[in-house]
């Protein structure tokens, strides 16, 4: 059954840092972390705290294989990471993928930084998992699986970051996440990333009224989520990076002025899990 659906869940759509709290106890308190399940084959979005629950609950279904692409290494799209129980078991693949510091740092060399004393106890000499770590470049196009396609572009973002399409079985998921717009303009990249995708998960971070006083922090708006979305012939819209001082009430005022713009725009919340049945025949 499972193999006909492309399954997105969200574990963790904070962005800045983790909060928690009776505010924010609906939409949650992770950071950035979000599974896709292309039938049999699970690929997992950024390593924020959410990575933590997420692991543990593959695991419990039984997934022995993760691929996991970094949009960029910012505290909170890695520090869940250190805590991603299945990297210390044996018998687990883990396939690590990265591509905002290329020419500059690896994905290994980026992920021994910050795992290793004094920022953590251990090094990942003590992971028992196969870890593969792999490099790329902005504009590649990645295979991670039979099957799957995953195209990748660079998106405005202090220090690079990465977007991202995946394709499979006729279906479309984008992650656009950080980014900041120039007034006024469609960032064509970005475009091309989203164009007829089923669901689009961006950089809500601000609305336009805010955006003034936190320009070049590299965040973006639902405002701009909904234009790009109208302008790429995009179905769906899920408000994500939520700004860590926005409570529950205040996200779902967001999600009704969104959704009064565009319909298919949602605010994501941790847990939540959007199902797109695939035809079987473009299975590639
Ligand atoms: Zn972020
Ligand atoms: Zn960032």
């Amino acid at each position: 059954m499972d193999d006909d659906i492309f399954l997105v869940r969200f574990w963790g759509v904070r962005g800045s840092i983790a909060v928690s709290g009776p505010e924010f106890a609906r939409y949650g308190g992770n950071t950035i972390c979000i599974e896709m399940r292309c039938g049999e084959h699970t690929l997992l979005f950024d390593a924020g705290s959410g990575l933590r629950p997420a692991g543990k609950a593959l695991r419990a279904s039984g997934v022995t294989d993760f691929d996991l692409f970094f949009t960029h290494c910012h505290y909170d799209h890695i520090i869940g990471l250190p805590a991603f129980k299945p990297m210390y078991e044996r018998g687990i693949k883990v396939t690590l993928w990265s591509g905002h510091l290329a020419g500059r740092m690896t994905t290994r060399q980026m992920v021994d930084e910050f795992i290793r004393p004094p920022w953590f106890p251990v090094t990942l000499g003590v992971c028992r998992a196969s870890l593969d770590c792999r490099d790329f470049a902005s504009g590649d196009v990645l295979r991670p699986r039979e099957g799957v396609v995953v195209r990748t572009g660079s998106l405005t973002h202090p220090g690079g970051c990465i977007g991202y399409r995946v394709e499979w079985g006729g279906r479309v998921v984008a992650v656009i996440t950080d980014t900041e717009h120039e007034p006024g303009e469609l960032d064509q990249a970005v475009l091309q990333l989203i164009e007829d995708a089923d669901l689009v998960i961006y950089d809500c971070t601000y609305t336009e009224e805010e955006m003034e006083r936190y320009r070049g922090n590299g965040h973006s708006t639902w405002q701009q989520g909904v234009k790009l979305c109208e302008a790429a012939g995009a179905r769906g819209l899920a408000l994500f990076h939520h700004d860590p001082s926005r409570t529950d009430d205040e996200l779902d005022g967001m999600e009704r002025l969104a959704k009064d713009r565009f319909a298919g725009a949602f605010a994501a919340r941790d847990g939540q899990t959007l199902k797109f049945p695939v035809s079987v025949h473009k299975k590639r």
